[in-house]
């Protein structure tokens, strides 16, 4: 069994790899700075002996011990969060990234780098292949995020070819499920949670831009198999079932059975008008398709946001949910059972309709 860093463990994505990962019996030493992460994402952990978590900013150099496998999922996600924490962002994408590559480099480690469909910009070509260059805004509000992203595409690449490192990039597509942070600010969340509370659902734009929504569980199985390929470049995960963002909306208001009203809302600068995956590559290489259907994914998330928001009664702006810092040695705090696609320690994939899932690989 492996000994694997997670940076970003605390984050919405990190927490499920780190459930993934701890199911096959492997070790996870996770790092977070809890910026956008929330160690309640983890809590169901607490007297996992094979898992520990450290409150630190991975841009500050330090020594995990020996490892065997990298994740590097540390960074704010959405766009209110990169534009909150502009610096910290470009920030991590460059000397967080760097300093996570040289411990890969230092121990031999394998490593696989989360990055971003944003790293196509607003795409002249459509469907978005990995061999597309993009049509990035290099200094628009939005380029603290794209550029961080390709900037450590490009450091990646680089330890690969002239450090012998063997990496892998992922270009993670619009994904949602539960442990998504209430209220920071994406799509999907804003939805569920404005539907729920019965407010109207905001539509930035006219709503007719498109986005491709990807469900966790399928998420993940692409990183994990892709951790375990031979395939070093660019690498789409994503689900290409494109939706304009009022189908969306009223997918979010069918489910709920919310009878919120739709309010317009100024489209933010640079917001790309189309995006969906060409996910060929991941299906030749890997072996992956998503299985999950924007419907389904939803339905499997909304416990998760309905429980987000009896716990936010008090607190609406989600401060308490966000505010759970760790002091040093600290425990974690029991205040959050594990939800959706995890059963203690044992990640289910869900659903599976026609045979399971065939991993290219079983051990990393
Ligand atoms: P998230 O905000 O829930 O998780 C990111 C985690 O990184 C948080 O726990 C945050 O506290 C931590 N973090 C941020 N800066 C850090 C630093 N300097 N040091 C240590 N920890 C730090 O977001 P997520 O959706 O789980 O995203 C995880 C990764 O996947 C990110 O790199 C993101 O860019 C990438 N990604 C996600 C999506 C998506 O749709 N969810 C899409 C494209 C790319
Ligand atoms: N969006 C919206 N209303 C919201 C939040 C987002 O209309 O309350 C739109 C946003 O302008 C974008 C799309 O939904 O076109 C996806 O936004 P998100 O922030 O989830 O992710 P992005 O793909 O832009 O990084």
């Amino acid at each position: 069994m492996a000994r694997i860093l997670i940076t970003g463990a605390a984050g919405f994505l990190g927490s499920h790899l780190t459930d993934r990962l701890l199911g096959e019996g492997h070790t996870i030493v996770g790092v977070d700075n809890l910026s956008t992460g929330s160690s309640h994402n983890l809590s169901h952990l607490r007297n996992e002996p094979r898992f520990s978590l450290e409150e630190r900013d991975i841009c500050h150099p330090f020594d995990p011990g020996h490892v065997d496998y990298v994740f590097n999922l540390a960074s704010p996600a959405s766009p209110p969060e990169y534009l909150r924490l502009a610096i910290e962002t470009l920030r991590v994408g460059s000397a967080g990234t760097e300093a996570i590559l040289e411990i890969a480099h230092k121990y031999g480690a394998g490593f696989l780098h989360a990055s971003t469909s944003e790293c196509y910009g607003d795409p002249f070509e459509h469907p978005q292949v990995e061999t597309y260059w993009g049509n990035v805004n290099p200094i628009g509000l939005r380029s603290v995020y794209d550029e961080s992203k390709r900037f450590s595409e490009a450091l990646t690449m680089a330890y690969h070819r002239y450090r012998g490192v063997n990496t892998h990039l992922v270009r993670i597509f619009n994904t949602y499920g539960p442990r998504l942070h209430p209220s920071d600010g994406r799509v999907i969340s804003n939805f569920v949670m404005q539907a729920l509370r019965g407010e109207p659902l905001t539509i930035y734009g006219d709503g007719t831009q498109t986005r491709s929504f990807c469900y966790v569980s399928d998420l993940i199985e692409g990183i994990v198999r892709l951790s375990r390929s031979e395939e070093h470049l660019p690498t789409n995960i994503g689900n290409p079932t494109e939706f304009t963002i009022l189908e969306c909306a009223q997918t979010v208001l069918d489910l709920t059975g919310s009878e919120s009203p739709l309010r317009f809302e100024e489209l933010p600068q640079d917001d790309p008008t189309r995006r969906k995956p060409d996910i060929r590559k991941a299906n030749r290489v890997l072996g992956w398709e998503p299985r999950v259907s924007l419907r389904e994914g939803l339905e499997l998330s909304l416990d998760y946001f309905r429980e987000c928001l009896n716990q936010q009664g008090a607190d609406p702006a989600g401060a308490g949910w966000r505010a759970s810092r760790l002091a040093p040695g600290e425990p974690l705090p029991l205040t959050h059972p594990p939800v959706g696609a995890t059963r203690g320690n044992h990640y289910e994939p869900v659903p599976v309709r026609d045979g399971a899932h065939n991993p290219a690989g079983t051990a990393i």
